[in-house]
């Protein structure tokens, strides 16, 4: 299957991916898809005609801020467009050329924005590398795992303000920090400024309160997914994260890939999910393919330099999936809505080469790595760009994420 769009060797945006996301166009935000290089206006699209009245859809579902209004529609509609989208730009496909073109704009002319108005945000832990290495590091190497962390996807709730979109620079966070060997905290710009490498998902069917979802129903309340980088103030974190987990270490900027790729058009790219034990409580139980073979990057580029590859990871590494997050998350009657975001937690593959963050690739400071122009980085200095990457690869077929970049400017 191939689009009568260009689509270079290799490109994350296939006809097989049709992602949406938000772009700013004329000073108008709209609904938008791409393919290859080449952006598709999904207002001007509906606007044709072409995408059908069958589904009920409206025009201010496409001339929209966020994603969410088309969301909220459910499934059935927005499956539809996507499978609608495929069959219009599909090169067999030779009818309404002259007219789809008008709805055509180069990536390079058009601005990403925040693809979704993001509700609640919670953050996961379900990476059981990541959680053994952080384990080993600031606890006991031995009882690497807290005696919790097989029996539930340990997570906590972050804050949704500060996530912003891939292209948004950020200035280093300041808080407050205590040295081992010093009785008193200092106030200053946080000094081990770190990556997380994540994925996050979207949900796109809301819960009613005291309603759970089951791991067998969660794929209907997931929209799609981005890369998530959780970018980390590590002895901002060290210094408060006892006894209520983190708190002001986290909450100062979190970054999204601004396209949501379906988890339908992520389906070919399902795999086995870890073999868990001990056995896992009846709720958590779940049958089938739950994990999904995304390949992760992360690069680290200096300013004036060019960008070095420090993790190649992988989502497939997820101990817990997010079919059991979800059943986890809303056990207790939590409800979920449109536009709430979850992240993984950390992804870390059992490789050094595989960790997905600066803590472990320098195991807490003690070992660095050498950037393109010689510098060293135990952690992230200011005006470094840390840009991540990810993309599913199978028999010809690629669907990938395009990529989340962000720089860091010196503390205000
Ligand atoms: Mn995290």
């Amino acid at each position: 299957m191939k689009s009568w769009i260009e689509t270079p060797t290799n490109s994350d945006f296939t006809l097989y991916n049709i992602p949406f996301g938000i772009i700013k166009h004329n000073n108008k935000k709209v609904v938008a898809t791409i393919i290859g290089n080449t952006v598709i206006n999904l207002h001007a699209l509906y606007n044709t005609g072409l995408l059908s009245t069958t589904y009920g859809l409206h025009a201010t579902l496409f001339a929209n801020d966020f994603l969410n209004d088309f969301i909220a529609e459910g499934k059935a509609i927005t499956n539809a467009v996507r499978t609608r989208i495929i069959e219009l730009f599909n090169e067999i496909n030779t009818e309404h050329r002259e007219l789809l073109q008008t709805c055509l704009l180069p990536v390079n002319e058009v601005q990403n924005c925040m693809p979704v108005r993001i509700g609640d945000y919670t953050d996961f832990f379900s990476s059981i590398d990541h959680a053994t290495n952080t384990g080993m590091m600031f606890r006991d190497p031995a009882n690497a795992l807290l005696p919790n962390w097989k029996h539930m996807p340990v997570g906590y709730h972050g804050r949704s303000s500060s996530i912003a979109e891939s292209g948004i620079n950020f200035h280093r966070p300041k808080g407050q920090s205590k040295a081992d060997d010093q009785t008193m905290p200092i106030f200053g710009a946080c000094k081990t400024l770190d990556f997380e490498l994540e994925m996050g998902f979207i949900i796109g069917k809301p819960t009613a309160l005291g309603d759970s979802i089951t791991t067998a129903n969660a794929d209907e309340h997931i929209f799609g997914f981005c890369l998530f980088n959780d970018w980390s103030a590590r002895d901002i974190q060290k210094w408060e994260y006892v006894p209520l987990g983190p708190f002001l270490g986290k909450n100062f900027f979190s970054s999204i890939s601004p396209w949501i790729v379906t988890i339908e058009a992520l389906a070919p790219f399902r795999v086995q999910s870890y073999e868990q034990t001990p056995q896992v409580l009846p709720y958590l139980a779940f049958e089938g393919n739950n994990n999904f073979d995304v390949n992760l990057q992360v690069f680290i580029q200096p300013e004036n330099s060019t960008e070095k590859c420090v993790s190649e990871s992988n989502f497939k590494y997820m101990y817990w999936n997010v079919n059991q997050q979800l059943a986890h998350h809303t056990v207790n009657g939590c409800n979920v809505n449109v536009g709430d975001m979850m992240a993984s937690g950390t992804i870390s593959g059992p490789e050094p080469t595989s960790y997905g963050s600066m803590l472990e690739i320098s195991w807490g400071g003690k070992r660095s790595i050498t950037m393109n122009d010689g510098t060293e980085r135990k952690f992230i200095q200011d005006n470094d760009t840390v840009i991540m990457r990810g993309y599913a690869s199978k028999n010809g077929i690629r669907v990938g994420f395009g990529e989340v970049k962000n720089k860091v400017l010196a503390a205000k």
